[in-house]
């Protein structure tokens, strides 16, 4: 018999798939590291399962212990399903712009979910970070993650990520292209490549309203660089210890109505329904052509599924109103 002992068992080991007609223009040959295949349909499975291991060996989450996190709904998701196996209570803290369908899976997970105001800073204590924060603070035998700085996020991706997308290539991967929010898949992904084989290119994907790539080209915090935005998953308005910029080879920013009409295109065209990041990265992918020859070989990786935005990448009439589509 072949069976997981439970269904963290069955977080990575995803398939690469070929992308066939969206990125055609482009010379090499295009693979997505496609994440929506682990149980919590995101890449976060693997870190959020990491971070909960590690705190348990550093003696940091003890047993019956309370898991608090801020989180945009992925990394909530993964949380919330070794909570459940590991019988930790958790609690996520989410910021008012994501999509009620990943407010409502986190419930489905036993999760308890506050949602605070996206437009304000984040050291306001209305934020997400400064409630998170101060819920740790104020819960007895509780944990406060913190995926931005916690090192565990990096690891599971150098440990995981970095090798699958390796051996699955067979060492022949010339570029990791991939959206960056707290840093940890590009981080952990890119070391390892770049260690493995160190002419390896690194390209992040940002989004408009986020600091990382005027940061990454001037070494200067912008704050006139942030502004509300309306992909999710991507970007940021703090730089979080998990994006090392020393793997990052250089970042393309694509703006909302691009992510957003080719996560519809990707559904239509490749058969592939996924977040809205994955629409950012292959459209990412198309404004990176230069530096790709016919020899290449591009992974790009899928963080989510596209059931968390039925209600809106995947809505008629929410592209409409955004002035997406006409
Ligand atoms: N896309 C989606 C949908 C995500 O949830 C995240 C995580 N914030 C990312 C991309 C970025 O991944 P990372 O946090 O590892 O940089």
């Amino acid at each position: 018999m072949e069976y997981a002992e439970n269904i963290l068992g069955t977080i990575g080991n995803t398939p690469l798939v070929k992308l066939n007609k969206l990125t055609a223009e482009l010379p090499c040959l295009v693979l997505a590291k496609y994440e929506t295949f682990n149980p919590g349909n995101s890449v976060k499975d693997r870190m959020a399962l990491q971070m909960i291991t590690d705190a348990e060996e550093a003696g940091i989450l003890k047993p019956g212990g309370t898991i608090i996190e801020g989180t945009s709904g992925n990394t909530g998701m993964g949380l919330a399903l070794a909570a459940v196996v590991k019988g930790y209570k958790m609690i996520c803290v989410i910021s008012d712009k994501q999509s009620k369908e990943k407010i409502d899976i986190l419930k489905a997970m036993g999760s308890e979910v506050h949602v605070c105001p996206t437009d304000v800073e984040p050291e306001d204590p209305r934020s997400y970070y400064s409630t998170a924060k101060r819920l740790a603070t104020e819960i007895p035998n509780s944990w406060y993650v913190n995926q931005y700085d916690n090192p565990s996020n990096t690891k599971a991706h150098f440990l995981s990520t970095g090798p699958e997308i390796w051996e699955q290539t067979d060492g022949k991967v010339t570029h990791f292209v991939v959206g960056v929010g707290t840093g940890g898949t590009i981080s952990g992904v890119g070391s390892y490549l770049k260690m493995k084989n160190p002419n390896v290119k690194v390209w992040g994907i940002d989004t408009y309203g986020s600091v990382f790539k005027k940061y990454h080209e001037t070494g200067i915090f912008d704050k006139n660089e942030i502004y509300p935005y309306i992909t999710e998953g991507i970007g940021e308005d703090i730089l979080p210890k998990n994006v090392n910029f020393d793997v990052i080879d250089g970042f393309t920013k694509v703006t909302d109505k691009d992510a957003a009409v080719y996560t519809a295109r990707l559904a239509k065209e490749e058969a592939m329904f996924l977040g809205n990041s994955a629409g950012a990265a292959v459209k990412g992918l198309l404004q990176l052509k230069e530096h790709f020859t016919k020899d290449d070989v591009v992974v790009v990786l899928f963080h989510d599924h596209g059931s968390r935005y039925v209600g809106k990448m995947f809505n008629e009439d929410w592209m409409r109103e955004k002035g997406f589509i006409d």
